[in-house]
């Protein structure tokens, strides 16, 4: 999967792209002009003329912020600064942008009521109930409408797919309309921010990140609970904290208001260790005879806080659907979806858009009702 860098074979991609752009297929287009910029030198002619097409690209889907961002690219990669035909679409660019306002995706895709004071990604009628039959589980204390979106939440907990290598980022799983960033492990980020994440989980070793997207897909997952959970933590004996604080609470016991991120990925750590995992079925042998782990009373903490993840993983996750294939494009721990219950006869479904899970009412809900998901149909909106 992972290949050197070679300009000759990036000059191939880079060469489709501007194919595929003539076809109209912008996707395809994208996606070749991704595989071209990770296989490309830094530096190279190649590098910054892939730039350049990805700007053509974007400026045909009338997407001018990303166009503008990718002629920037091309230029501080050292494509010609007095290229008249960079800068002529530049300046289109920029004027097109003044007559229409950009479309905004997230003004679309908002919550349909006042959100909850404490948690801003739910609605406030949303309440969490126990009982003996359902266990914890969410209720509506209003009524709800067909078409209502209650909740939009996000993950910091996900597992990568490595058929998303060219699509999306490898950090957070946007894919931002393919605006990716390409770095010397040949994966893609969405910001800097992203970048730098992943590279401090993975000690800034590329041979890591590769060694996260190889093997079979629960080792992947493995590595990828491990790294991630010690990034937000700080240090081995943080996470260790947060673990043993997590007992029982679930989201509905915190209040997200004015938290950093690193509280906020904190807090969705916390309250999913204190989900019920699935029972084992085999994952810690499996864990312990494919992994390196630290010696000495860190490996059992280690042990049983991989293997408890995965399972709750397996009891809870959500596939990120796959497009145009039921085959899922990564997979997303997260802490509200987590709490509501499955049914074959769902009154919401969950879309994604981006990497986003998007809540939408499907029928009337009436004030006191528990809310429900089809655990096994969930949509996604390509963006692409
Ligand atoms: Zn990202």
């Amino acid at each position: 999967m992972f290949r050197a860098k070679s300009n000759e074979q990036a000059s191939k991609f880079c060469q489709e792209g501007s194919e595929m752009l003539k076809e109209g297929n912008f996707y395809e287009a994208l996606k070749a002009i991704n595989k071209s910029l990770c296989l490309a030198e830094p530096g190279s002619l190649v590098m910054c003329e892939s730039f350049a097409v990805r700007s053509e690209i974007y400026f045909e889907m009338r997407e001018y912020q990303n166009c503008l961002t990718n002629i920037e690219a091309a230029k501080e990669h050292g494509f010609e600064k007095d290229n008249k035909g960079l800068n002529d679409r530049e300046m289109e660019c920029k004027k097109l942008m003044d007559e229409n306002k950009e479309s905004d995706l997230w003004a679309f895709f908002k919550l349909s009521y006042p959100a909850n004071e404490k948690l801003p990604f739910i609605i406030k009628s949303l309440e969490m109930k126990e009982d003996e039959k359902f266990g914890k589980h969410i209720i509506t204390n209003e009524d709800l409408m067909a078409g209502d979106v209650i909740a939009i939440e996000e993950s910091c907990l996900n597992f990568f797919s490595p058929k998303t290598l060219f699509t999306k980022c490898f950090n957070c799983l946007k894919s931002n309309l393919l605006d990716l960033i390409p770095s010397s492990a040949s994966v893609m980020f969405c910001s800097k921010e992203c970048f730098k994440f992943a590279y401090k989980k993975f000690n800034c070793r590329n041979e890591l990140i590769r060694d996260s997207l190889s093997g079979n897909e629960i080792k992947q997952k493995m590595l990828r609970i491990m790294s991630e959970s010690l990034a937000i933590a700080g240090s081995y004996n943080e996470l260790q904290k947060l673990v043993e604080s997590s007992k029982g609470k679930t989201i509905f016991d915190f209040d997200l208001r004015g938290k950093t991120d690193k509280e906020l990925k904190e807090i969705i750590l916390v309250t999913l260790c204190s989900l019920m995992p699935k029972t084992d079925c085999g994952v810690e042998g499996y864990l312990t005879s494919t992994m390196s782990l630290p010696d000495g009373p860190r490996r059992n903490f280690f042990v049983s806080f991989i293997t408890r993840l995965i399972l709750i993983y397996m009891r809870n996750g959500t596939k990120l659907p796959g497009k145009g294939t039921n085959l899922p494009e990564g997979g997303l721990l997260l802490p509200f979806v987590a709490l509501v219950n499955h049914s074959c006869d769902p009154n919401i479904y969950v879309t994604f858009v981006d990497n986003k899970c998007v809540f939408t009412v499907i029928r009337r809900i009436i004030a006191g009702e528990q809310i429900f998901v089809n655990y096994r149909s969930t949509f996604k909106i390509n963006l692409n």
